[in-house]
């Protein structure tokens, strides 16, 4: 398929919308009733900190709702707004929240039902509304949906979409993509649609893998299988790695991509020498700068002298997940959690560690003074963040009066 013709027919088709309804004053009211907190101002308002009790807070200085999700979210209630009649779907969660998508539920906006991992679209007809969430959605999705003549209304965060013209020069210039991801996600898995040939590595040690590949050859049946469902179809390692350029999942972390970017642009100095360079690599910057923020905002914060540190966000949100990795790196007890419900009466806490697993800790709060350190993920609204901060104060206080 011409990806960047059907692209570029869905954007001028009347079904098709990308900029909202015009209902954005009355949605930023609500959305501020719904989302957004007095007290987390007031923390804003003092220097990010606060302190009450026993308990000092110290909140990252950039966390919670980027820009592309906040969008994304008006975008879907001006959506209701609009068509206050007609059935309206999501291809996907909206942003990685629970509690916006619950949100979304109530207001009878109906994720696609998915059946054994695949999305059951023979549910959605012609005329009905459906919304491709902040992170994208496949092109042949895409293409499903304007066939059925549905009403098409993308959030897809201009970041994302800056990723996949990215992806579309690659193989315009019949580069293969390298792009830095999960190839599960949804944002992946989107952008890999609109790739020629593509390969995603989940981090430096599979860059580094591929790199060697390059450089010395190795064992074809071991390197198709390693990336048996991270390639495109047919991807053949001693042919499809001549010409590479690089693009990523937005909520990677920033510095690893531009490590892995170095690491191509090395190797093919190496291999093809400096003058040949440009006919084998092409470099990229299109790293989104809030995910980047978050994640310096969280470097910042471990620096401090932290007894703990929360990190607030859904268990399928890549940003999250790297900001509970940089706590981790530190060695400073770290709790990610989707929402204040896994703060259990007497000093338990359910969280997520970094293999996904769910456990339980016991005691997660010291006795005595404690200083907390606070952040959340890019899809996670104040308020969330402001139940748990209220979660701990009432629980240090409840302790201190024993
Ligand atoms: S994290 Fe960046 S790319 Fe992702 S939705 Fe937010 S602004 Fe867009």
């Amino acid at each position: 398929m011409d990806t960047k013709a059907f692209k570029r027919t869905l954007q001028h088709s009347e079904n098709y919308n990308r900029k909202g309804f015009g209902h954005q004053a009355e949605v930023a009211t609500q959305l501020q009733s719904e989302y957004q907190s007095h007290l987390i101002q007031e923390i804003r308002d003092r220097n990010y900190t606060l302190q009450r009790g026993d308990v000092t807070i110290h909140l990252a200085e950039a966390f919670g709702f980027c820009w592309g999700v906040e969008r994304a979210v008006a975008m879907a209630y001006e959506t209701r707004k609009h068509f206050p009649q007609e059935r309206i779907w999501m291809t996907n969660e909206i942003i990685h929240n629970p509690d916006v998508n619950q949100r979304m539920q109530e207001m009878k906006v109906e994720f696609i039902p998915v059946e054994a991992g695949i999305k059951d679209f023979s549910i959605v007809d012609t005329g009905d509304v459906v919304i491709l969430p902040a992170f994208g959605a496949s092109v042949q999705e895409m293409q499903l949906l304007n066939d059925k003549g549905c009403k098409i209304v993308d959030t897809t965060c201009p970041w994302v979409s800056k990723v996949w013209n990215t992806v579309e020069k690659h193989k315009k210039g019949d580069y293969t993509s390298i792009i830095h991801g999960k190839y599960k996600h949804e944002e992946t898995v989107a952008t890999s649609s609109f790739a020629g040939k593509y390969l995603i590595v989940l981090n430096l040690r599979e860059a580094e893998y591929v790199a060697d590949y390059i450089l010395n050859g190795g064992n074809r049946d071991e390197f198709i299988q390693k990336f048996a469902k991270a390639c495109s179809p047919g991807f053949d390692p001693d042919k499809d790695l001549e010409r590479v350029g690089i693009a990523n999942q937005t909520t990677m972390l920033k510095g690893e991509t531009e490590q892995i970017g170095k690491l191509f642009e090395r190797t093919m100095m190496q291999k093809y020498g400096p003058t040949e360079l440009n006919q084998h690599f092409q470099s990229f910057n299109t790293i989104c700068d809030a995910t980047q923020e978050r994640q310096d905002a969280m470097l910042e914060l471990v620096q401090k002298n932290l007894d703990l540190i929360v990190v607030i966000g859904g268990f399928n949100s890549s940003n999250t997940t790297q900001l509970q990795q940089i706590a981790i790196e530190r060695g400073l007890p770290s709790y990610h959690i989707n929402n204040v419900e896994r703060i259990k009466l007497g000093n338990f806490i359910e969280h997520r560690q970094l293999n996904g697993d769910m456990v339980i800790t016991e005691n997660w709060l010291p006795e005595g003074e404690i200083v907390v350190g606070i952040t959340s993920g890019a899809s996670t609204p104040d308020k969330v963040v402001e139940d748990v901060i209220e979660k701990i104060f009432g629980l240090k206080a409840t302790a201190s009066a024993l």
